[in-house]
């Protein structure tokens, strides 16, 4: 597969600030300091209230939807960026991105203050553990396969999987991460399998489920009776994934272990054509020269996406590029645990555009705004590390559209879905997101892709859309009972701490 190659200074946005690449083609808007401000009306109030009592239920009527008079970062280079335009929904596809669309028939979501841009794509997230939120705040990877993996996980019931999945999957959605790619390694019975996927469906986010392996109290998983990893993963096939036209898509979560093992698992998945997910050079573990070994049984291709990548070395990074892999930086958990330097700069080197990752909500933020300024400030600060060393010809800045690039369109290239998302174009899936720019943490807004990048958080993030339907509006998830939810958390917390016998301290 080839990759996209990086966006120089030299086509770079006249005004030499905004890092916007210049497309070149009149009608395209670009969002250079004080133009985007003037054009962005502020038909609205301050808050999401006014928006509120328009909110469309997408979905429900069966109407198209009309995304009125947002900036529009559509992040297709081909349609470029709008100052103010429309995007037109039509059931679960996006049929028309531009200005002044006339659909006397759409249902109006107004979009004025704020950027309408395609969700981000999460290509690597536990999210079983979505209920041990903020459990591991100061431990090491050593402390995460410990407590995480072999003391809760180990003692993990289907109920326990299935609130962990929901919790994690509309936390996803409330940041407007609109896909995730569920890495989910919790598979100690077939019971555990339905209940992780009962709960992706009913959040309604875009998921793509990677089936891996089960957890015991000693981390030797091939060792446990009653799993079916990965042989199960044809049952899951036909089950749940028998049509690629659906929200849920199947991949292989390989496993950490001997690569005989390994092997295995990619033969269970290509024998039933799903695409595999691995996690490789980490920490002194990454170091055995894995990929080459794998290679050497043939065994990389296209369809696999190779995790953190922090202690490879040169050859294997060689291979993923040759061999047309996809890779996964979760830059804020790699410097957080010790699995190496976050490899962005050698991604590129390599000619590797990287996708992100949350990883693991135990010690990880949920949201891509972290994800985003964790990999810009790190490549940065490389990059004034050697000027600074003397260096001659340091590497190119990283800009916040490259930035913003990874979050999105790589990210729906390793999840095997650019065809379906990762831009705002005619023809692709309606996966959207309007981010509030009329917040005091973001405005005047002088410069889109920046505002984005190096300002935002959660809190703007005011609607999202995935295939067309209305699943946040105003600031709130729709159709969320959160007392229901309040009780299924509290009660799989206590269940799964009892279990455990681990100390129910909250403090
Ligand atoms: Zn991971």
């Amino acid at each position: 597969m080839a990759h996209l190659p990086s966006f120089g200074s030299a086509s770079s946005c006249p005004c030499g600030a905004c890092g916007s690449p210049r497309l070149g083609v009149s009608r395209r808007q670009f969002l250079c300091s004080a133009a985007a401000s003037a054009a962005v009306a502020p038909a609205l109030g301050a808050s999401g209230a006014a928006l509120a009592q328009q909110a469309p239920r997408g979905a429900a009527s069966g109407r198209p939807i009309l995304i009125k008079g947002g900036c529009v970062l559509s992040l297709d280079r081909a349609i470029g960026d709008f100052e103010q335009a429309d995007v037109l929904v039509e059931g679960t596809k996006i049929s028309a991105v531009r200005a002044n669309i006339s659909a006397p028939d759409a249902e109006v979501i107004e979009a004025a203050n704020t950027i309408v841009m395609p969700g981000f794509v999460d290509t690597h997230r536990h999210m079983w553990q979505g209920i041990l939120r903020s459990v591991l705040p100061d431990g090491s990877l050593d402390d995460y396969r410990q407590l995480v993996q072999r003391t809760f996980g180990a003692k993990y019931t289907p109920d326990d999987v299935y609130v962990g999945d929901l919790f994690s999957a509309l936390g996803a959605i409330d940041t407007g991460v609109t896909c995730v790619l569920d890495w989910s390694h919790i598979h100690n019975t077939p019971d555990h399998t339905d209940a992780a996927i009962k709960g992706l469906a009913e959040s309604g986010v875009r998921a793509v489920f990677a089936y891996g392996n089960p957890q015991n109290e000693t981390g030797r998983f091939w060792e446990m009776k009653g799993h079916k990893f990965p042989d199960d993963i044809a049952r899951l096939r036909k089950q749940y994934f028998s049509s690629e036209d659906q929200l849920m898509t199947l991949y292989m979560a390989a496993p950490s272990a001997a690569p005989e093992l390994i092997l295995q698992s990619f033969k269970a998945a290509r024998d039933v054509g799903a695409r595999i997910s691995i996690h490789v050079g980490v920490g002194q573990f990454g170091r055995s020269a894995l990929l080459e070994k794998l290679h050497a049984e043939k065994a990389l291709r296209a369809d696999t996406t190779y995790i953190h990548c922090c202690t490879l070395n040169d050859t294997e990074w060689n291979l993923i590029r040759d061999t047309g892999g996809t890779i996964s930086i979760a830059g804020y958990v790699e410097m957080l645990m010790g699995h190496g330097n976050p490899p962005v700069q050698k991604a590129i080197d390599t000619g590797i555009r990287p996708s992100l990752s949350v990883d693991v909500e135990t010690s990880v933020p949920n949201d891509f705004f972290q994800q985003m300024r964790t990999v810009f400030s790190l490549q940065k600060n490389e990059v004034w590390a050697r000027r600074l060393a003397g260096d001659k010809n340091p590497p190119k800045f990283l800009t916040v559209r490259e930035v913003l690039e990874f979050g999105t369109i790589e990210g729906a290239r390793a999840n095997g879905l650019e065809r379906k998302i990762g831009t705002l174009s005619p023809g692709k899936e309606a996966d959207i997101i309007l981010l509030r720019t009329d917040l005091i943490n973001v405005m005047p807004l002088n410069n889109a892709v920046g505002a984005v990048v190096t300002s935002m958080g959660p809190q703007n993030v005011d609607t999202v859309l995935i295939g067309g339907k209305v699943m946040k509006r105003a600031g709130q998830l729709v159709g969320v009972d959160f007392a229901r939810l309040t009780r299924l958390g509290n009660e799989a917390r206590e269940r799964l701490y009892s279990n455990a016998n681990v100390p129910r301290s909250r403090v």
